[in-house]
């Protein structure tokens, strides 16, 4: 079957899908509008003494419940680009030595292609049309997978109501992540600190790609409540609680980063492929907040998708 495919979005979602179709003898092209591969599985370099070093200022660690997703995990961890994180039970999982060499090397025979925005898709003579900040010029494809959060998701798809419908009724928390780095690493320093449930504004603080480059995530109540505030007020407000954490050593600010679309709040409800065109959507969205689920749907969508094809 010879079928261009679009898949929009290069997070795990979007690269799950198309490895999906890429079983199915299909070819589709990743077009994303990031810098880099991965989406909320986010990392970002710094280069300390002209060493790299990497925060992993999205998603820290992943686990895997499904034989499918399992299977990607043995397959990294047999290659060397997964490794296990911690020690918990269910256990949890990083890209090795950064969470882009995961997804890098998923995504090795994908055609993806970074720093394309899609502004338009549009229905037209059986044919979706789609429309990019980059050619700025019409695109046909036989088909699509749209994979951004649901409310971008949502405004990109204005042609598709019953796809609008689904993505309606989900919503998210924010996350404010902040990234800082220690010149000289204290004593008796653990890879992660966990919050959850306990006083103050942080969830979890972790290291990145070594010890020296650390995030740090606000709850869900401080973020959904102070993201859009003056980023300075952000900034003193999470470097005080991660002072006084590490109040016997000297930390450094680095950046801060607003994910505002972060963790599904509430699923999406509804249909995933359009009832006439094959469009489908695929995201964390649709299945639960995190990793895994967001990988679950997207094969959902390249199943959809490819069905959809056999029956015309
Ligand atoms: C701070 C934070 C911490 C988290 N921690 C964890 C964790 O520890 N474990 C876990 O399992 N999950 C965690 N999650 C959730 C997890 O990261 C997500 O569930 C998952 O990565 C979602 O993948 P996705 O492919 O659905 O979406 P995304 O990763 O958001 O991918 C969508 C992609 O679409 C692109 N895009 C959007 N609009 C357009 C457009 N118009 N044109 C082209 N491209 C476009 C975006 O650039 C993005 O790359 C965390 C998330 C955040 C933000």
């Amino acid at each position: 079957m010879s079928k261009k495919i679009l898949v929009i979005g290069s997070g795990i979602a979007g690269i799950s899908s198309s490895l999906k179709l890429k079983s199915y003898g299909l070819n589709p092209t990743i077009v994303d509008k990031g810098n880099f591969i991965g989406g909320r599985i986010g990392t970002r370099e710094i280069k300390i003494n002209y060493n790299s070093s990497y925060f992993f200022h999205g998603a820290q660690f992943f686990t895997a419940k499904t034989n499918e997703f399992k299977k990607i995990i043995y397959t990294g961890i047999k290659k060397k680009y997964i490794k296990e994180f911690g020690n918990f039970d269910p256990k949890r999982y990083r890209g090795n030595i950064t969470m882009r060499e995961f997804l890098l090397n998923l995504s090795k025979e994908l055609n993806v292609q970074q720093k394309i925005k899609i502004t338009k898709v549009l229905p037209l003579d059986n044919k979706i049309n789609v429309l990019d900040d980059k050619k700025k010029e019409w695109i046909s494809y036989d088909g699509l997978i749209s994979t951004p959060p649901a409310p971008q998701n949502y405004r990109l798809l204005n042609e598709f109501p019953s796809l609008q419908e689904t993505l309606k009724t989900g919503s998210y928390h924010t996350c404010i992540a902040l990234m800082f780095y220690f010149d000289q690493i204290p004593n008796d320093l653990r890879t992660y600190y966990d919050f959850y449930k306990k006083p103050g504004i942080l969830s979890w603080m972790a290291a990145g790609s070594s010890l020296n480059v650390w995030t740090a995530h606000t709850n869900e109540e401080f973020s959904d409540l102070n993201y859009y505030k003056d980023k300075n007020f952000l900034k003193e407000e999470i470097m005080s609680s991660i002072n006084n954490f590490f109040f016997r050593s000297k930390i450094k600010f680095h950046s801060l980063h607003i994910w505002r679309y972060a963790k599904v709040a509430t699923k999406c409800l509804g249909c995933q492929i359009d009832p006439k065109y094959p469009v489908a959507i695929a995201g964390d969205f649709l299945e639960g907040p995190n990793i895994e689920s967001a990988f679950t749907s997207g094969e959902k969508a390249a199943d959809l998708i490819f069905k959809r094809f056999q029956q015309k």
